[in-house]
């Protein structure tokens, strides 16, 4: 058996991955420039059917579980367990080309590049397209890893129902990807997710890649703030019970709370609805939504109850009452320092001082990560701006992604299998 030594890789080729990246920006292209592939659309059917044949064309077993997850199985050596290459090819409505895709196609481009070259990797390599990640169509996102690594229930996925009552699971029978539950992917001995940064930090440090230390955490709250509706006119300004103008102040709260911690800590309120929402009325009832994000659960339990303090002060001093519901949290998470190492050895592999930051937005690799050893990668998103047309990620910067992501898989590929073969040599 013949595998490389990771320093030796063989470069990719990056105009191919070019090519093959305009290849599916094409199916369900915007007139903007940008992709609309909804999850188990006929769009991402036909994208799903491009990957396969090109999966087959290098060799690989292709496979689909019951959640309609894809991949691509390069046989290594038997008997370790393998290493995934993994992210989505679904988009949001008039979202970019590189979201996604671009894990996707990478891995594809490496799966090329070893196959043309006949280099067999240690161990056994999976390039996995997971089903339904951005959650665009079938809310909520990151089903198709959800249920294949058992945060969520596989029946709970099927039943998703999209707006106009279309189930996920018949939709995957429809577009013919509706697979067997054996064929889910193994827990492996690595996942490794390559995905643009869709936010600013490699924009405005002049860096091409990232290596990302975790996903934040994130929790969400429904505050409801319930004070007395009244005449704009004869109510005096002293004795009301403005709801409006308290939840003001839980506004500007929750921004403080943002402020207050190291980026990636942020609090965000977007949604918010006053009642009765008449101009001579004073408002008597406010509900409005929270979005913390923090590293650590530590901080993100201390944001949550200093809003709950603050907002009983508020409410104190405007005589009104505010209740807050804490509805959904996903903790953070810290990828394994084994695959970090291994992508700060193929980064320096191929001259790049790495760049450390944090993901502020959940990827697949947030559910990988409680299974098996996980790790990302950024690349560069010119701007930091992501889920529109105008996403853009430079092929130079992507070429050097697919290097390290090559140089790092073949690594992991190589793990408790080099030793034994070196030792056959001598
Ligand atoms: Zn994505």
């Amino acid at each position: 058996m013949s595998f490389p030594i990771p320093g030796q890789a063989a470069g990719i080729d990056a105009g191919r991955l070019a090519a093959t990246l305009e290849e599916y920006a094409a199916i369900g292209a915007t007139p903007g420039g940008g992709v609309t592939r909804l999850a188990l659309s006929d769009d991402d059917r036909a994208a799903r059917d491009l990957l396969a044949r090109h999966l087959r064309e290098v060799g690989c077993d292709v496979l689909v579980d019951d959640l309609g997850n894809m991949r691509g199985v390069l046989q290594g050596a038997p008997g370790y367990a393998s290493v995934h290459i993994a992210s989505h090819l679904d988009t949001v409505v008039r979202g970019g080309r590189f979201d996604g895709a671009l894990g996707v196609l990478a891995g594809l481009e490496i799966l090329r590049t070893l196959h043309e070259r006949d280099i067999r990797p240690g161990r056994t390599l999976e390039l996995v397209n997971w089903t339904n990640e951005e959650g665009a169509r079938f809310e909520p996102a990151m089903t198709g890893s959800g249920g294949a690594t058992g945060a969520v229930a596989a029946s709970w996925v099927q039943d998703r129902r999209d707006r106009d009552g279309h189930r996920l699971g018949d939709e995957l029978a429809r577009i013919g990807y509706l697979g067997e539950q054996r064929h889910r992917p193994p827990i492996g001995h690595a996942c490794l997710e390559l995905h643009i940064e869709q936010g600013p930090v490699l924009d405005d440090l002049d860096r091409p890649i990232g290596i990302v230390e975790g996903i934040v955490g994130i929790t969400w709250l429904d505050v409801m703030i319930a004070g007395a509706a009244a005449h704009a006119g004869p109510t005096p300004m002293v004795s009301r019970r403005d709801a409006l103008v308290a939840a003001a102040e839980v506004v500007q709260a929750v921004r403080e709370i943002g402020t207050a911690g190291e980026p990636p800590v942020a609090g965000t309120v977007g949604r918010f609805e006053v009642q009765p929402g008449v101009v001579n009325v004073i408002p008597g009832a406010v509900r409005m939504s929270v979005d913390f994000r923090a590293p650590d659960e530590e901080t993100l339990h201390a944001m949550v109850k200093t809003l709950r303090r603050t907002a009983q002060e508020i409410g104190a001093r405007h005589s009104v009452d505010i209740d807050v519901q804490q509805f959904w949290t996903s903790l953070p998470v810290r990828f394994d320092p084994g695959v970090v190492e291994r992508l700060e050895a193929a980064c320096a592999a191929a001259g790049i001082e790495p760049v450390y930051l944090w993901s502020g937005a959940g990827h697949d690799a947030r559910h990988t990560a409680d299974v098996m050893p996980t790790g990302m990668l950024f690349v560069r998103s010119r701007g930091g701006v992501s889920h529109c047309e105008q996403e853009f990620s430079a092929m130079e910067d992507i070429s050097i992604a697919t290097t390290v992501l090559l140089h790092a898989a073949l690594a992991l590929a190589s793990d408790g299998i080099n030793d034994a073969t070196e030792e056959d040599a001598t």
